[in-house]
């Protein structure tokens, strides 16, 4: 039995070693991105290089559509032994993952909080070339293009903060109804598409301002210096210090001036 499983894992990686199959499963997979993905922004990469060798990006793409659409989980380590046919030097594939939720193919990456394969940490395997990535499709890529229709629909009409949804009771206030306004990501910058998410009236209160938020709704960044008073002073202390040593001990504003 086991040698009847390590014929056929040989043979499987044969086939992947043959040229002429990597350019096959390429061809496969350059139709369904015509067909399904390119619409999406879904990236194809190339599959040469300038020096015309296979670029890793396609290398790992092939490997995981080899026999699509019955893909299966592949570990990061036999990526990595395959790359390496190709670039002896190569240590660490990280392509699988950012092929991924970065550049939109559904590649399910085991192990996280993915709730489509029950795969393991450190696995990958390639769901389907017929749908990007989710957050491809429905999530929220917020083009400077976009109405504000537009960007309610993409998400859902609600509150990109705590998910409250529009004309329906407030999660956290349930006798108030969540009316949607435009947020600011960033409030040091104009209110103008490509900085709107939708917020709720209650997370888009005033206080608000102080926070940079990301397209997900997460606070990334503080936005006004002067809520540094209301940290614990521990922290004060740890941000002195931070500040110090990045101006050397020199007030930074006084230097402008000078
Ligand atoms: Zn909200």
């Amino acid at each position: 039995m086991r040698n009847e499983q390590n014929n056929k894992l040989k043979k499987n990686k044969a086939i992947l070693k043959s040229k002429k199959s990597i350019v096959e499963t390429y061809k496969v997979i350059c139709e369904f991105h015509e067909k399904y993905l390119k619409q999406f922004g879904v990236k194809l990469p190339k599959l040469y290089n300038s020096q015309n060798v296979f670029t890793k990006n396609a290398l790992v793409l092939v490997y995981l559509a080899h026999n699509y659409p019955n893909t299966r989980k592949v570990t990061k380590e036999e990526l990595t032994r395959f790359v390496r046919s190709y670039y002896p030097n190569t240590n660490d594939v990280q392509q699988a993952r950012h092929l991924g939720a970065q550049t939109g193919w559904w590649i399910v990456a085991g192990g996280r909080d993915n709730i489509v394969l029950d795969i393991e940490r450190g696995t990958y395997q390639l769901y389907t070339l017929e749908q990007p990535y989710p957050s491809f499709k429905k999530g929220h890529r917020i083009s400077k293009t976009d109405t504000w229709d537009t960007i309610k629909e993409k998400y859902g009409f609600r509150c990109a903060v705590c998910g409250s949804q529009e004309g329906k009771p407030h999660l956290h206030w349930p006798a108030t109804k969540t009316v949607l306004q435009k947020g600011h990501m960033d409030p040091n910058k104009p209110l103008l598409a490509g900085n709107i998410i939708p917020q709720c009236q209650k997370c888009n209160r005033g206080d608000r301002n102080r926070w940079v938020y990301n397209e997900k709704g997460r606070v990334i960044k503080l936005a006004d210096a002067n809520f540094v008073k209301n940290f614990d002073k521990n922290v004060r202390q740890k941000i002195y210090r931070v500040l110090y040593n990045e101006f050397k001990g020199k007030n930074p504003n006084l230097e402008k001036n000078l």
